[in-house]
């Protein structure tokens, strides 16, 4: 796949390709299920590539790890209908594959690239999206933007509010953990154990705090923080091996987990 045929050797230089036409959607979306990628999750040994995928038991020759991912629902009912092969997609940030996205849903930017067709009925491109997907995403209506929103989305860093439910590893003191309500914290995050072969292991300061308690069992409870961008949410509860100071471990004085999360809302505008 290139743009231009190469030039017979020695000839003149090769014909600078006219650029790409392309279409910039932008939009929110909410994801209701959990186990669905943001975008297309490619097989990490294979990467997808069409040879080396056959053959490879990580992915029994798939190619992906997940069947679909947000990003393809929407190029299923968007590239037909601008007769367009390829799209991207950008989101303003991105959250874990078993990360539900609630709220207001997080904002987007789906590229068409090089569309054949200019005038489309976004209208019925979203009506048709919620009658085949719209029990796994929900997307607001499109609006037609220019390329700097991809930039601008991409660059955010917006404060999000979350829901984990946590598991506890022994039995916690219920007043301790109503104590943490209002409480604001900054936590010292080195990179996660489960990312530091991707990112390098650094240390950040993000701010959390915590908006309520509530279900409170023996074992476990939902807990709701509001946290600055960027900050490792499962890391901040379970504290990731003393990585991450303070987690909720440690101010409960018990082991913690983060057994189901939720993006209740990201805080791109003043709230009222
Ligand atoms: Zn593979």
């Amino acid at each position: 796949m290139t743009d231009s045929t190469p030039s017979p050797s020695g000839s003149a230089p090769p014909r600078r390709s006219r650029p790409k036409r392309r279409i910039f959607l932008e939009s929110r979306y909410q994801k209701l299920v959990r186990g669905l990628p943001q975008t297309i999750f490619y097989c990490p040994e294979c990467k997808g590539d069409r040879r080396r995928r056959k053959g490879c038991k990580h992915c029994d020759g798939f190619g992906k790890l997940y069947k679909d991912s947000v990003q393809e629902l929407l190029g299923r009912r968007l590239l037909p209908a601008f007769k367009a092969k390829f799209g991207k997609f950008h989101g303003a940030g991105r959250e874990d594959v078993d990360v539900r996205m609630l709220g207001r849903g997080r904002p987007f930017v789906y590229e068409i690239v090089e569309p054949r067709v200019f005038d489309v009925d976004l209208e019925a491109v979203v009506e048709e999206f919620h009658r085949r997907d719209g029990e796994r995403v929900r997307i607001d209506a499109f609006e037609r933007v220019e390329k700097p929103r991809v930039a601008v989305l991409k660059d955010a860093a917006y404060e999000k509010v979350y829901r984990a439910e946590v598991g506890f590893d022994g039995d916690v003191d219920a007043a301790k953990l109503t104590a943490l309500v209002g409480q604001k914290f900054t936590a010292a995050q080195r990179t996660p154990q489960r990312v530091a072969h991707r990112r390098g292991d650094l240390e950040r300061l993000r701010d959390v705090e915590v908006l309520a308690v509530d279900e409170i069992e023996a074992r476990g409870c939902e807990i709701e923080i509001r946290c600055q961008h960027g900050t490792y949410v499962k890391e901040w509860i379970s504290g990731d091996d003393g990585r991450t100071e303070p987690s909720l471990a440690g101010l409960v004085g018990v082991g913690a987990q983060c057994v189901a999360l939720d993006v209740l809302e990201i805080l791109d505008r003043p709230q009222q």
